[in-house]
């Protein structure tokens, strides 16, 4: 049976601050823990959405396609859809959002999910182009992203939500990912405009963390000088 209050994840942000960018865990087997997530693939390779069991890659050009089974991430996050629908303000933009959810849901201390399916005025997301080794660090990765503009679209976001307290584990705040229904644009979500449709909130009572035990550049990095939460605000925001 699908455990709809559980959230998966395969590595961790702080994992990928460093530039430990190794896939470790294939899109299948991530799957098998969630029909909706979000992540990247190995060498930090595109943006990926995951929406009714199909994986969507957007690649540093912005040209989105479908992955195999085979292709790994080495962060991902993944859930079995089961949202419940809230009622927002029309022409919602991403700056309003907190405040709105948390007036409804008083979630600001634990993991859910949003769902966005509908019209937005305005779009800015983002993508990364896949890195070979030795791997930059995150900020440098980030330094040749690729910013991609949307007006008038439609389209989906999954977000999932990081209280403060963990936040070296995954974003802080929300990590949201955004693909049009088209595919004519999408990637990792920078900010939304004028957002009318369906909103839906999944709250998540489990969290299971897969680790990268096989992976030795993980298990021989030391952590300790890392600045992993002002990388992970200065890239994902
Ligand atoms: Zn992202």
């Amino acid at each position: 049976m699908q455990n709809t209050t559980q959230l998966f994840q395969n590595g961790t942000g702080a994992i990928v601050v460093p530039g430990l960018f190794d896939g470790t865990l294939t899109i299948k087997e991530l799957m098998e823990n969630g029909n909706t997530g979000i992540g990247s693939g190995d060498g930090l390779d595109g943006e990926l959405i995951i929406i009714d069991n199909k994986p969507y890659k957007i690649d540093g050009d912005g040209i989105v396609s479908i992955v195999n089974d085979d292709f790994t991430v080495p962060f991902g996050n993944a859930h079995f859809a089961d949202y419940e629908d809230v009622s927002v303000t029309p022409n919602l933009n991403s700056k309003d959002m907190s405040d709105v959810i948390f007036k409804h849901k008083p979630f600001e201390n634990t993991q859910f999910s949003i769902k966005l399916h509908g019209q937005f005025s305005h779009v800015t997301v983002r993508s990364v182009y896949k890195q070979t080794k030795p791997y930059p660090n995150l900020i440098q990765t980030a330094e040749n992203e690729h910013v991609f503009e949307g007006d008038n679209v439609t389209g989906t976001i999954i977000g999932y939500y990081n209280p403060s307290p963990f936040s070296q584990i995954a974003v802080k705040g929300f990590h949201m990912h955004f693909i049009a229904d088209d595919l004519s644009i999408g990637g990792h979500l920078s900010k939304f405009s004028g957002f009318n449709g369906h909103f839906g909130i999944q709250l998540f009572n489990d969290f299971k963390l897969r680790l990268p035990v096989q992976n030795n550049d993980f298990l021989n990095h030391n952590f300790s000088k890392d600045d992993i939460e002002g990388s992970i605000n200065k890239t994902e925001r």
